[in-house]
């Protein structure tokens, strides 16, 4: 047993990185700008297929600025062709920022001294709720440092309370969590109190720097958190959400490490990750490191990165968070992007003004992007998107390898877009300005006149939109 009641037993006997690091160095190494390789390359993902790490390892590595921008234009295409206009939105709720580890990038580390600690009681997680939900919230992801106090029992009870809490005609319709590596068991625990993605993030594929970054603490071991996936899968949890801190070590051996991370689990569960994220470390309170990354990409880099992901796996989401500014945000989302945070708050308490004595000093980092949950939605409605609140395929069942059956041809036209009309027309009833409602309306118009009229979908779409507009909630495809 660990030492530490509350904490999983760590045990990676017999585990063996399928990282291959000088492979990928080795990929890293092969320039080409040779047009028609690329072109193929491109096709082979608008055909909807996933790259292999050589294919992916051809497009990071172009330089020659054309063929740079046809990468950009292809997954354009590809993000439009599979994902349509939709962007779905959620908001993070930091529940306890107490941590065992003492990661060097993270403001959360035990030995950081300038950070107040805090966890959130019941009652305070309640009230957190309720002022998500006043603003329109439907999906959350919960996040925790590692402490024997956010054991998987605790975890689970929040997660209960989360879905308990019902503020006006608001709820939250699904919680995702961020927390650290649970065993099989406490992975089977969480799930049962249904949550909808585990998230976790191997922060940097590339052992030598996981050492230097993790000097202690559960974290310290690089298998552990790499076989995270598997456990979860073992205990049932069919969307996982991947991810890399951008700033640790090269981006673009990241980006292929990730590549190989799901195709491992391809080849072991038939499905790859629900989500891919890529947070770029951003200043945090008493801590050094994070205004120096040492491997900082560019923003030209960082969204080519973006786009090349996308092109090498078509099917999987892809977030970007409020850690990132305005501008980049939308110029990510044409590439890509298919879920963003909005209206976030990362300070413990800070939802409901429960943070104000600390102001600040309970975040993990500081955002760029602090627009309202109603300012992103009348921005994205008026460049043209279809902000979505849809929480429709996980509570049908339509996780993991069903979804990715589900995600072939027809799927978003089918499901996403009218579930997105309809809780967008949830949110134009019961949350919006006026500004925000006009724009509202006028996406939701331009969306539904988009399904052919022959379409029998877009007469229930109808039916079920006069149904919300008479006061009924939470009707889905
Ligand atoms: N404690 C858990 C863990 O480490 O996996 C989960 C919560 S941790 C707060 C969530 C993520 O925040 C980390 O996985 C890391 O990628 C990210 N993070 C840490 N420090 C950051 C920083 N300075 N800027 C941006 N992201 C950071
Ligand atoms: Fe703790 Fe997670 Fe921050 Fe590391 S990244 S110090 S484990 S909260």
């Amino acid at each position: 047993m660990n030492k530490l009641k509350g904490l999983p037993k760590v045990d990676t006997k017999g585990l063996q990185s399928f990282i291959p690091e000088e492979e990928i160095e080795n990929l890293l190494k092969i320039k080409s700008n040779d047009k028609i390789l690329v072109r193929e390359i491109i096709a082979k993902s608008l055909a909807k297929n996933r790259l292999d790490p050589a294919e992916m390892a051809v497009l990071l590595n172009v330089d020659d600025p054309d063929l740079v921008e046809e990468i950009k234009e292809g997954a354009r295409i590809l993000k439009k062709m599979i994902y349509g206009n939709r962007i779905v939105l959620f908001a993070p709720l930091y529940v306890g920022n107490k941590c065992i580890n003492n990661c060097t990038y993270c403001g959360f580390r035990k030995s950081n001294q300038a950070l107040v600690r805090k966890t959130l009681t019941m009652d305070e997680l309640e009230t957190e709720v309720r002022s998500l939900e006043a603003k329109g919230h439907k999906r959350l992801i919960m996040v925790y440092g590692e402490h024997p106090l956010y054991d998987p029992e605790y975890i689970a009870a929040t997660v209960r309370k989360v879905y308990s809490v019902k503020e006006g005609r608001g709820a939250i319709r699904r919680v995702n969590i961020n927390a650290a590596p649970l065993d099989v068991e406490g992975f089977k625990t969480v799930k049962a109190a249904g949550i909808g993605t585990y998230q976790i993030f191997q922060e940097t594929y590339h052992q030598p720097t996981y050492r230097s970054v993790h000097p202690s603490g559960l974290k310290a071991d690089y298998l552990w958190r790499l076989f995270a996936f598997d456990r979860a899968m073992e205990a049932g949890i069919d969307d996982v959400g991947m991810g890399a801190l951008i700033g640790l070590y090269n981006h673009k051996f990241e980006a292929l490490a990730m590549l190989y991370h799901t195709i491992h689990l391809e080849r072991k569960f038939g499905v790859g990750p629900h989500t891919i994220s890529f947070p770029r470390i951003e200043p945090a309170i008493g801590t050094d490191y994070a205004n120096h990354p040492p491997y900082a990409p560019t923003d030209e880099e960082f969204m080519r990165m973006i786009a090349v992901i996308r092109l090498a796996v078509p099917y999987t989401g892809m977030i970007l968070t409020a850690r990132e500014p305005v501008h980049l945000r939308n110029e990510a989302i044409a590439y890509g992007i298919s879920q963003i945070d909005a209206g976030s708050d990362i300070g413990v308490g800070a939802y409901s003004g429960q943070d104000e004595i600390a102001s600040g000093k309970k975040s993990q980092f500081i955002l760029s992007d602090n627009r309202s949950l109603d300012e992103v939605i009348g921005q994205l409605c008026e460049a043209g998107y279809l902000p979505s609140f849809c929480t429709g395929c996980y509570r049908l069942g339509r996780t993991g390898e069903h979804f990715m059956e589900f995600a072939r041809p027809g799927f978003v036209k089918k499901f996403c877009t009218p579930n997105a009309v309809l809780t967008l027309l949830e949110y134009a009833e019961d949350y919006a300005s006026p500004a925000t409602r006009d724009k509202a309306l006028a996406a939701i118009e331009r969306e539904t006149a988009a399904i052919p009229e022959g379409d029998s979908r877009k007469q229930i779409l109808r039916r079920r939109m006069a149904r919300i507009k008479s006061g009924e909630r939470d009707l889905f495809f």
